[in-house]
C-alpha cells in the first residue's frame, strides 16, 4: 500500500529495488521528525537501498532492511511512518530474487540501476553508420580498427570508462547493435 486512491501499473522493466528506494526517498522527505524511528530509521533504510542499488549491497543488509522496516512500521507515531516501510517490505516479500540478484550477482535485471549496467556494441550486428556516436554524450563510442565480417565499414565500440550510461546511443541505432547489460 502506498496511500490510497492510486494505481501503478509496472512491468519487467521496472526495477522493485529502485522502485522502494524511490518511494522511502519520499517518506524520508516528509518525515516530520517528531519520532525516532521515523526519521531516522527511515534514513537509514534508504541508504542500505542505496548500496544495493550502486552494486555495495550484501545478503546481510537484506536481513537487516527487513528487521529495520518492522521497527519502523511498528514503532512509529503516525501513518506516515507505519506505512513507509510497506514498500520495501512488499518487494522485498515478493522480488526478493532482484534483491539478490543486486547484491549476489550485482545485476539489475530490469537494466534500471546505471551503477550495475553496461553497454556494449555487439561488432557483428554493427553496420559502421556512426549514428550512435554522434549521439553520444561522453564521446564515449569511437571507430575500431576491427572491420566486421562481410561490411564494408568499420565497427564501433563503446569506452566504458567514459560512458556515463544515459541510453542516448540504444534509442539511436535502428539495427538494435547495441546491448545493455
Ligand atoms: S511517524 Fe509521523 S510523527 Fe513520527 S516522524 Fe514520521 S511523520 Fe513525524
Ligand atoms: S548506430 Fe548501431 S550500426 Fe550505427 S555505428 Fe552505432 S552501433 Fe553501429
Ligand atoms: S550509454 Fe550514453 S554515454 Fe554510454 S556510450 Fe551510449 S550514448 Fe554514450
Amino acid at each position: 500500500m502506498m496511500g490510497s486512491g492510486g494505481l501503478i501499473v509496472m512491468d519487467e522493466d521496472n526495477c522493485m529495488v529502485d522502485i522502494a528506494k524511490f518511494f522511502l526517498e519520499f517518506t524520508v522527505d516528509e518525515s516530520c521528525g517528531k519520532c525516532t524511528p521515523c526519521r531516522i530509521g527511515t534514513k537509514r533504510m534508504w541508504e542500505i537501498l542505496d548500496r544495493i542499488t550502486k552494486g555495495k549491497g550484501t545478503v546481510e543488509d537484506l536481513d537487516k532492511l527487513e528487521e529495520l522496516a518492522y521497527h519502523v512500521k511498528g514503532n512509529s507515531l503516525c501513518g506516515l511512518g507505519q506505512t513507509a516501510p510497506n514498500p520495501v517490505l512488499s518487494t522485498l516479500r515478493c522480488f526478493r530474487d532482484e534483491y539478490l540478484a543486486h547484491v549476489v550477482d550485482k545485476k539489475c535485471p530490469a537494466g534500471v540501476c546505471k551503477d550495475l549496467l553496461s553497454f556494449e556494441i555487439e561488432k557483428d550486428k554493427c553496420f559502421g553508420c556512426g549514428m550512435c556516436a554522434k549521439q553520444c554524450p561522453a564521446e564515449a563510442i569511437t571507430v575500431t580498427d576491427y572491420t566486421a565480417p562481410g561490411k564494408k565499414k568499420p565497427a564501433y565500440s563503446i569506452d566504458k570508462n567514459k560512458c556515463v550510461k544515459c541510453g542516448a546511443c540504444i534509442a539511436t541505432c535502428k539495427f538494435k547493435a547495441i546491448i545493455k547489460k
